[in-house]
Parts: structure tokens; sequence; C-alpha cells
């Protein structure tokens, strides 16, 4: 096993990771631009290596100041938690180069899934269904209004390397094709540096329902049920759960069995979710992610499984610690994305944490690097807490998060913790009727 970790991230997901390596009896280095110098995961660990300036560019997605830093403190794995260089193929040949074990998945296999085209060809291969449309790159304008008529309008232009939602346009028509096509072009050129583009029909009224699976990279490979992340805004996910209200036990084995075998046949190894758009019965991929999610804590909460100390276990040499046989799914689990944002107007809210009680009690999870008198840096995600809470039922569960919500003091900044507490007082979530564009059609409702 690894005696030295050193977690090339920040924030709630830094700390995540130093608590699951402590458990385990492993040191942590924590790096951090000198924007982070005081934060919560910096004193924790065992040691820290100050990486350079607030820019991520300059620190957080500084390879070479990363590298560095792992051979001064010998540290024998990097954990790169996700977002910056987590889905960086490069980043992991470079770690590995170095003798330094990459807590993730192979090179080829980031670099697989990062080409959204190529995964999709090859998830087809693999038997998972997928969204219909043309799997190639649309080469020109042509090519596309010929794709664009068999699909059907709508359709979706989508960025080959995108991710975050950019690079993304739904085209309703045939005339607004050509503009709507170079600007998702231009858009994902200046985003990624790359413009290939593919399409997709435009589901109406799809829920975005994730399948998180783990492989040992010899062929064996486990799901571990679904998370529902339909609540969205801008195709950002606010709150997820676990186990989607819209699908029953034969629905989630079905599906979960389909992701398991493909993540098997590929040989992947480590933590990866399959992410499906779910529409009238029918499950259809839409990409892999081939890193720790952000929601992961949901799947924790209903399966038990530290999914980190998973990876960290496979990427050692070790075998998975369970079996599929062994994975039993228990009661409900919800998670709010609580941001340092204006909850109406969703303009970041950097500053100074005056007041902080986070929220407590069985069932009750709470990630965040948030304590009194901690400055909120403006140069980064504006995701400061996740609240994540677990109940026998989904109504216990939604009881539980009221209760918490009303709890939780984070003073001096406004957060999106209103926002969570009309949501958990609003009739269509409590019944879970809720698709991927509901949000946003009831946001100003809402708040
Ligand atoms: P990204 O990697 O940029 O986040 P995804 O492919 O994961 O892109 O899609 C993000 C979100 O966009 C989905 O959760 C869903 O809300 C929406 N979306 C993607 N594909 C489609 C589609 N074919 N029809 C309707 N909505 C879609």
């Amino acid at each position: 096993m690894f005696e030295k970790i050193l977690i090339a991230n920040r924030g709630e997901i830094a700390l995540r990771i130093h608590r699951a390596c402590h458990e385990m009896g492993i040191k942590t280095v924590a790096i951090h631009s000198t924007a982070d110098a005081e934060a919560m995961h910096v004193r924790l660990a065992d040691e820290s290596v100050c990486i350079g300036p607030p820019s991520p560019k300059l620190s957080y997605l500084n390879i070479p100041a990363i590298i560095s830093a792992a051979e001064i403190t010998d540290a024998d794995a990097i954990h790169p938690g996700y977002g910056f260089l987590s889905e960086n193929a490069r980043f992991a040949e470079i770690v590995e180069a170095h003798n330094i074990a990459f807590i993730g998945p192979t090179p080829e296999h980031i670099r697989l899934m990062g080409d959204k085209i190529a995964a999709k060809t090859s998830m087809k291969e693999l038997g998972v269904p997928v969204v219909p449309g043309y799997d190639g790159a649309l080469e020109d304008i042509d090519k596309a209004r010929a794709i664009a008529a068999e699909i059907g309008y709508p359709v979706l232009v989508k960025a080959a390397a995108g991710g975050g939602g950019r690079g993304m346009q739904v085209i309703p028509d045939a005339e607004r094709l050509p503009e709507l096509l170079s600007q998702a072009r231009a858009e994902a050129m200046h985003a990624f540096g790359d413009d290939r583009m593919y399409m997709e029909k435009y589901l109406g009224q799809p829920r975005h329902i994730e399948v998180q699976v783990f492989g040992d990279g010899q062929g064996h490979a486990v799901h571990l049920g679904e998370r529902d992340c339909s609540l969205q805004r801008r195709h950002q996910k606010v709150l997820e759960e676990a186990p989607s209200p819209a699908l029953n036990a034969a629905q989630r084995a079905d599906i979960g069995a389909k992701a398991a075998r493909a993540v098997s046949d590929l040989n992947y190894r480590g933590a990866g979710t399959i992410e499906f758009l779910y529409e009238d019965g029918e499950f259809f991929f839409i990409e892999m992610n081939t890193r720790l999610q952000v929601e992961h804590p949901v799947t924790e909460a209903i399966t038990g499984i530290d999914l980190v100390r998973e990876q960290i276990r496979v990427a050692s040499g070790a075998p998975l610690s369970f079996a599929q046989a062994d994975v039993e799914f228990t009661g409900h689990a919800v998670e709010c994305r609580i941001n340092a944002e204006n909850h109406r107007t969703f303009s970041p809210t950097p500053g100074r944490v005056t007041d902080y009680h986070p929220p407590g009690g069985l069932g009750v999870r709470v990630d965040s690097g948030l304590y009194d008198g901690y400055s909120v840096p403006p140069y980064y995600d504006s995701l400061i807490a996740k609240l994540v809470v677990h109940g026998r039922t989904r109504n216990e569960c939604l009881m539980r998060l009221r209760r918490c919500l009303e709890e939780y003091v984070i003073g001096g900044i406004s957060t999106t913790i209103p926002l969570h507490m009309a949501l958990v007082d609003d009739q269509a979530f409590i019944d879970g009727a809720y698709d991927i564009h509901w949000l946003e059609q009831n946001l100003d409702r809402l708040v």
C-alpha cells in the first residue's frame, strides 16, 4: 500500500481525499496556490507545498510544479480529485513516467472517453444504448444539414472535446442550423482548442441518470447503482439523489449490468460514471466520466462503500474489496451543492465567512473546507459545501434534509441554501416529478 499520497486539488474534495488517506494510515501532501494557504485541507495534511499564484493555470493546472512537489515530498501516488487535471490523459502519463502511481484509470481510457465521439462509438460497440444521432464528426454544413434532416429537429450539436456544458447548442430548425452550428464550433475551439462537432437527437423531457461503476483493471467490474442528477441549471447539477425516484429495481439491475459489462470488457481500472439520459423508459448513453464525481457521496450513503478508499486500493494493485453480490442499497440519500453564489442571480459571492455552524445528527454528512473566519477566494469554482443526508425512506431523507437546511449557518456571504430550502418544500420535487429542464422552468417561482 502507498505510504504517502499527494492530493492534486483544493476545497472540499481535497479534504475528502485526505480523510480517506488518514483512515487508511496513509500520509498526505497538500498542494496549494498562494490564495489557499489558509485552506482546511492544507492545515490537516501532513505536509504542504505552495505551487504557485492564484490563477489555476499557474498552480492547480501547473504539471511541472505538481510533479516537483511530489518528488520533493517523496509521494508515491497522486490523487487528482475532480476537475483540474483529473481527466487530462497527458498528466496521467507524466505522473506514471515519474514512477508515481496515478489514482485513476489508464491514460488510454481517459483519452478514449475524453473524445465524446470515440466514447459513444465504443459504448455502442459494447452494447450500451446511445442517443440516436450521427456518431461521426460533422465535417461541413451540407453533411450537418443532411444528418439533421435524418434525425429530425430539434437536434443538439455537441463538441467532441466538450465538458461543463460548453460547446453545446440546441438547433430548432434547418434555418437556424448554419448560424448556431458555427457559434457552437467557435465556442468549442475557444474552450477546448478542438472544434470537432457531432449531432444528437434533442430529447424533450429526459432525466439525467448516471451509473457509478468500478473496475479493477483486470476485467472485473461492478456497478453501485444510479444517481439522479436531473436538477440542473445551465447543464450544471444542483442537487442529486440516489436511488432515482423514476426507476424500479428491475430497471436499476438492467442498466447497472449493462454498464458494468461495458466496463469489464474495457478492462477499465478505478471509479467511473456512465451518464445516461432517460426518457419514456429508455436509457441513452451521453458520456463517461473517468474520475470521482462531485456527487459520489450519495452512492456512498446508500451502499456504505467508501469510493475514495476503493480508488486508492485499486491504484495500488489490490483487488476490489467487494463483489457485485455484496453491494446492497439501503434507504435514500440526497446531496445539495451549496455554492457561494447569490441564490437569485447566481453571481459568485466570495468573501469572509463570519459564522459557521454545519448541521449534524444521524444520517448527516457535510463535506466542506469552511470554518469561522475562512475567506472564500474569488478565483475558483463556487462550490463551498456538500450537504449529504441519508434516510431509511425518501420521505425521511427529505424531512431530515429540511431540518438540516434550517440549521445550517454560513454567515458573511450569500449562498444557495435558500434555493435548496425552496426545493425541499416544492410539491413537484417532493413527488420526484422532474426532468432536466424542470429547475430552470421553475426557478422564478422557487426563488
Ligand atoms: P458536458 O460534458 O458538457 O456536461 P453532457 O453530454 O454530459 O455534456 O451533457 C450535459 C447535459 O446536457 C445533460 O445532463 C443534459 O441535461 C443535457 N443534454 C446532453 N445531451 C442531450 C440530448 N441529446 N438531449 C437533451 N439534453 C441533452
